[in-house]
């Protein structure tokens, strides 16, 4: 299990690392003071300059997706990951198909 957690500031489109504690959904950035957003481990910023996937995160983020874990379910009664989508047309499907796994921050 992790000790520190990472937090996405959208404004400078960031993160930073908090201990651990699952009941702080939010932290103040320390570059800008706006509000950032805790995230799983998994998280992958994109590049500051990548408009695209930004928007895909966001996206994601409004609809409860933090890269907390996805899963499908598969017919012998197994889950199975599912990777985070890249664009935006992938982007809107999983936020339908997966919206029971969304959580909300
Ligand atoms: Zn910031």
């Amino acid at each position: 299990m992790k000790k520190y957690l990472p937090f996405v500031c959208f404004k400078c489109r960031t993160s930073f690392l908090r201990a651990r504690d699952l009941h702080r959904d939010k932290a103040t950035c320390p570059y800008c003071s706006h509000q950032a957003v805790r995230y799983h481990p998994d998280v992958e910023l994109p590049d500051k300059s990548d408009e695209v996937q930004w928007q895909v995160l966001e996206f994601l983020r409004d609809h409860g997706f933090y890269y907390q874990p996805v899963y499908n379910d598969i017919s012998l009664g197994g889950l199975m990951f599912v990777a985070y989508p890249k664009n935006m047309e992938e982007a809107e499907v999983f936020v339908k198909k997966y919206k029971r796994w969304a959580e909300n921050r």
